[in-house]
């Protein structure tokens, strides 16, 4: 069964309870590391210097602790591999229902019910958005059944 190594012990040390709390049945069904967790000041800026954040200090999710926001990314992989992004998604969205918190995550920005158009990618990003209702409950369900699928077709595809 997969477990976290110490790097991604470390860094979900840093984030929210409840995040916490969805990760560890996340990894239950799927291997990936915590990339990041709280991100200080200078860390925050150089990401966003780098384009890799449109956020500067203090702006992100990531700039509070305990962190709201959390980065992750599957392990072992290639970032180009798309496909093991939305499957990790599906799990994340699954757990997020059990733990009852409501998710969002940074390959889905922009909300116009295509899952694969998003102009800024953060397919690593996800963020707490509070105690999820019984709708977030079910758009949630839908969201995971969505990103099982575009995971079965980016597979199908490469
Ligand atoms: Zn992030």
């Amino acid at each position: 069964m997969p477990k976290f190594g110490s790097r991604s012990l470390r860094n979900r040390d840093t984030i929210i309870p409840k995040l916490q709390e969805v990760l560890d049945l996340a990894i239950l069904k799927m291997d990936f590391s915590v990339i990041c967790g709280f991100r200080p000041e200078a860390d925050q800026n150089k990401a966003y210097d780098e384009g890799k954040s449109t956020l500067r200090f203090p702006q992100s999710n990531h700039n509070v602790l305990p962190s709201k926001a959390v980065d992750l990314a599957p392990w072992p992989s290639l970032w180009s591999d798309i496909g093991k992004f939305y499957r990790l998604a599906a799990h994340m969205f699954r757990a997020a229902n059990t733990v009852g918190i409501k998710l969002r995550g940074g390959l889905y920005w922009n909300r116009n019910g295509n899952l694969t158009d998003q102009k800024f990618n953060d397919l690593p990003h996800f963020e707490y958005k509070g105690i999820a209702t019984q709708a977030d409950i079910k758009q949630q369900e839908m969201l995971s059944k969505a990103y099982d699928k575009a995971g079965e077709k980016w597979e199908a595809n490469h």
